[in-house]
This record gives structure tokens, C-alpha cells and sequence, in this order.
């Protein structure tokens, strides 16, 4: 079935979008796969991008966080058939490349990142909308399991995929205190990671009470940043935390977690950073052995192993979630995210 036009929601200045009809989405090449959304996730990536859209031309379709059915293929497309249930990374890669073969997806040439203009390379019509086409969708795309729902398989491309690699590279042993700087959906995800990766004490900072309060009732220590410190070292006879993982970004998510790491400890940065330098602590790092690391989530590497954590039940994505509403309630929805009024929501097609 073809059709000439589809539902979108699109930037339409700086904090403001709308829902307009826009060409549909086609197969253009071989690789391409055009899936049917069904759920649609508003990012804090969006919300960033609203508020500063130095590379987003007004009109761009906007998101990089979906569900959908496969509705057509491309005539290489060997992994996927129409009527197949998916979800996808946030952005694409060839899969060929040498760093594609490394598992570096992020560097390939053929990044493109859904619904972000030009902001990460090459624009590439995003996922808020009625269809997506998928460029190297044997790469780009997974099958999700039955026991995936259709709500957790948002997060599939980003959020979860951002948390597992924070807690991959944090070098955690099991037992080990890891604090997050953070409470929004990264945050909260990369607490639940590490709980379900053998992390001891999960301490999770955040100012907002109502995000405390979600943290608490998913197993997390969570805390006022002015109490972080204090916590942090009554778990750990006055070390400091063995991990500390950024989940906000800029100089104050860094300055946070070199407050609370304990020497030879490792800091995760999975946070934005907009800023071409800031203020880093380099006497006490080379004197306290420190090590920083930089993390961008990568699906693509990770999905076979994050994806076991949830159809086994280890993680509860679901309750990340503040709520689902119908596609048609987007506009209000990016409001009440631009408030602070809501943490995610998913949107229903
Ligand atoms: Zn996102
Ligand atoms: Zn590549």
C-alpha cells in the first residue's frame, strides 16, 4: 500500500512544534526499510534540540526513538520482512566499514542520526511520524522478542543502549557503589543497568523530588545533590564512589561526578556536552590515578546483550515511563517535557 502523505510532528521554531502532513516516507534504495510506527518516544535530545537548533531547519521531522512494523523492503534487505515487529538505533551505519567491523558505529561515514537536521552528521527524516524509512536497515534494525512490549522497545535505540554502555565501561566489579548524576530517563535506566549488572550501592543524584521518588521505588539510593557527597562516603568508608556515571553532561555534570569519585575511580560521561572546554580537576586526576571516559550508546554493538536483561524481566522499562498518549496529543506532550511536567512520554500510533 502506498500513500502520498502521512502525519509528522515537525520543528517549527525555537521551542514549538506542530503536527503537519508532510510527503510520506518511501523506499529510496536497496538497503531501505519502511516501518509503520506504532509507538514514538520524545527524547531530552529533542527537547535540547528545541531549545538550541543551531543545525535544525524548521520543518525537519523530529525523533529518533520508535517501534514500528515493517511495511516494505528494499530488494537487498535479507534480515526483515513486512508485518516483522522492530525497533532501531537512533542513528545509521553501514555495517561494512572498519570501524562498523570494530563495532564503532558512531564513526562510520554513513552516520545519520533520525530527526536531528545536521546536528550528528548527515540529516535523516526522523521517527515521529506515521512512517519511517530506514536507510542499512540490516544493520540499523532488531527484531524485538515477544516478551519485548512495544512501550520498553522504545528505549531500545537510545536510552537503553546509552545505560548499557555507561555501565560497560565503568569497569564496576560486583559489590561496587556507582553513583549517577541525573534522574532523568537516562539516568534512572543506567540505575536499573547497574543493579542488574551486580553493582552494589546504586546511589542516583537528582534535584527533583518526584524523579527521586521513581528512583527510590526502582532500587536505587536516591538523593538532593547537596546530600550526595555525604551518602556516598558513609557507603564507602569515606572513598568516595567506585563509578560515577554523568548522565547530564556540560561542567556540571563533570564537576558533580568528580565530587563523588573516589581515587583510581572511573567517570562515565553519557551526557551532552555543547561546550568546547571546560574545567578539569588535572592535579588531582594524575595524583588520584582518575580515569574520564567519554561513552555514546551504540545499539547496534550492544542489543544481544541488553536485549536479554529485559525479556528476561531483569529490567522494568516500563516504569520509566510517565505516560502513553495518542500521536495527535504530541504538541501538548513536548509542553509538558519542556516543563519539567512530565519525564517520558511515548507516543501512540
Ligand atoms: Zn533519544
Ligand atoms: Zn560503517
Amino acid at each position: 500500500m502506498t500513500r502520498a502523505t502521512m502525519k509528522a510532528v515537525v520543528y517549527d521554531g525555537p521551542e514549538r512544534v506542530k503536527i503537519a502532513t508532510v510527503p510520506a516516507a518511501e523506499i529510496t534504495g536497496p538497503d531501505d526499510v519502511l516501518v509503520r510506527i506504532t509507538r514514538t518516544a520524545i527524547c531530552g535530545t529533542d527537547l535540547g534540540l528545541l531549545r538550541h537548533p543551531g543545525d535544525l531547519p524548521t520543518g525537519t521531522i523530529l525523533g529518533h526513538e520508535y517501534v514500528g512494523v515493517v511495511e516494505a523492503i528494499g530488494s537487498s534487505v535479507r534480515g526483515f520482512r513486512p508485518g516483522d515487529r522492530v525497533s532501531g538505533s537512533d542513528f545509521t551505519a553501514c555495517g561494512r566499514c572498519w570501524w562498523c567491523r570494530r563495532g564503532d558505529h558512531w564513526e562510520c561515514k554513513s552516520r545519520a542520526f533520525f530527526g536531528t537536521g545536521t546536528s550528528f552528521g548527515r540529516a535523516l527524516d526522523g521517527a515521529q511520524a506515521e512512517l519511517l524509512r530506514v536507510p542499512f536497515a540490516d544493520v540499523v534494525l532488531q527484531h524485538l522478542p515477544d516478551a519485548v512490549s512495544d512501550d520498553a522497545g522504545i528505549f531500545f535505540g537510545d536510552v537503553l543502549a546509552t545505560a548499557y554502555a555507561a555501565i560497560s565501561r565503568a569497569d564496576i566489579l560486583p559489590g561496587d557503589t556507582v553513583a549517577i548524576v541525573g534522574g532523568g530517563p537516562v539516568g534512572l535506566v543506567t540505575s536499573m543497568v547497574a543493579g542488574a549488572r551486580s553493582a552494589g550501592p546504586v546511589v542516583l543524584v537528582e534535584p527533583l523530588e518526584a524523579r527521586r521518588a521513581r528512583a527510590t521505588s526502582l532500587g536505587a539510593l536516591a538523593v538532593d545533590p547537596v546530600g550526595a557527597s555525604s551518602l556516598v562516603r558513609s557507603l564507602t568508608d569515606g572513598r568516595g564512589a567506585d563509578a560515577v556515571i554523568d548522565a547530564i553532561g556540560g561542567g556540571l555534570g563533570l564537576s558533580a561526578s568528580f565530587g563523588l569519585i573516589r581515587k583510581r575511580g572511573t567517570i562515565v560521561s553519557v551526557g551532552v556536552h555543547h561546550d568546547d572546554s571546560s574545567a578539569f580537576p588535572t592535579r588531582r586526576a594524575f595524583a588520584e590515578e582518575l580515569t574520564l571516559r567519554f561513552v555514546i550508546g551504540d545499539s547496534m554493538r550492544d542489543r544481544d546483550q541488553f536485549t536479554a536483561l529485559v525479556s528476561t524481566g531483569l529490567l522494568d522499562l516500563d516504569a520509566v515511563i510517565t505516560r502513553v498518549v495518542p500521536f495527535d496529543d504530541a504538541v501538548g506532550a513536548y509542553a509538558d517535557l519542556l516543563a519539567q511536567r512530565a519525564m517520558k512520554i511515548v507516543l501512540a500510533l
